[in-house]
């Protein structure tokens, strides 16, 4: 059967996932949809999307699910709830794209590939912006066949694709890449702070950071354009964020590892998201920073 013929249920249709799921009706596949959200489902049927009312019917003729879910644990209690599970089709291949914990993902994977169910993990990278644009970049754990069989589906999604292990790698290296990103927010932030209170313009900060050693994903698409433009509207939540250097934090607890800036930055943006609010831009940060 040739990959568009195949129907793939999506679950979860939110800032990331409905123009995830856009872009595979767009290349062709019979997409189903489900959110808990009734503004996420409208939002997606106004996309052209065939909407469920109920996960289970989504997935009972699916050959591929993707999952694009806040955190691993509601992946897990969506996929493994009874009548979702019975569903499932034997053989089908299931690509969580969320970012979910890596040791969660090994335990849920061990658990559905009992069941006949395939796994792979494909976190992603580049926000709503390359969302939108279909140029995420994506890291796929998993089986070599079964990464194979889910490529025709991430071609649509992403323009990076990265092969980083077997299954769980793909969520540990999405947790270590959003720490590096995470801490390079906080630094950028706290050099302009700096900067400004010496006399330096921050606009300048930003523009000689972006020329030097300095620059970083911050300084280079979050400062300008949401943080001292005051629009705080990058798609981020802080509470994600909060979460996968949560997720980097504990990865490294379980393997014996201090790493003490991890942990401190860990617990900054969990300080952050609590006094912010979970649902509040990651970038307000700014605000928090300042206001310590
Ligand atoms: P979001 O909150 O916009 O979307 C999540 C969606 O899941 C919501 O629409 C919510 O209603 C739905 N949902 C929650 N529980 C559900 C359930 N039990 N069944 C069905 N639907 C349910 O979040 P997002 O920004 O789209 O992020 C989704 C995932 O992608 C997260 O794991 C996040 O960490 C990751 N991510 C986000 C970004 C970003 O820039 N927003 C970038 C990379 C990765």
């Amino acid at each position: 059967m040739e990959a568009q013929k195949k129907t793939i249920a999506f679950i979860g249709l939110g800032a990331m996932g409905c123009p995830m799921a856009g872009h595979l009706i767009g290349a062709g596949f019979k997409v189903s949809g489900f959110d808990v959200s009734e503004g996420a489902r409208a939002r997606f049927a106004a996309k052209g999307g065939q909407v469920r009312a109920e996960v289970s019917s989504a997935l009972c003729d699916a050959d591929f699910v993707i999952t694009m879910l806040p955190n691993g644990k509601i992946v897990r209690d969506v996929l493994l709830k009874d009548e979702n599970c019975r569903s499932l089709k034997e053989g089908c291949l299931v690509i969580d794209m969320s970012s979910s914990a890596p040791m969660d993902t090994r335990e849920l994977a061990g658990e559905l590939v009992g069941r006949g169910v395939r796994f792979v993990d494909a976190p992603v990278s580049g926000g709503t912006k390359r969302a939108i644009s279909g140029s995420l970049t994506i890291m796929v754990g998993g089986d070599g066949k079964d990464i194979d069989e889910a490529l025709p589906l991430l071609k649509a999604l992403g323009t990076q694709i990265f092969r980083t292990g077997p299954i769980g790698t793909g969520h540990a290296m999405k947790a270590i890449n959003n720490y590096v990103s995470g801490a390079g927010v906080v630094a950028t932030i706290e050099a302009v702070l700096l900067g400004q209170k010496f006399g330096l313009e921050s606009e300048a900060i930003v523009e000689i950071l972006n020329a030097s050693s300095g620059k970083t994903n911050a300084s280079d698409v979050k400062m300008k354009q949401f943080i001292l433009s005051e629009t705080f509207d990058s798609g981020f939540a802080t509470g994600l964020m909060a979460k996968d250097i949560r997720t980097a934090a504990d990865l490294a607890k379980v393997l014996e590892l201090r790493l003490s800036a991890l942990d401190a930055t860990a617990a900054l943006w969990e300080d952050a998201a609590k006094k912010l609010g979970p649902g509040s831009d990651h970038t307000l940060v700014a605000r928090y920073l300042k206001d310590r």
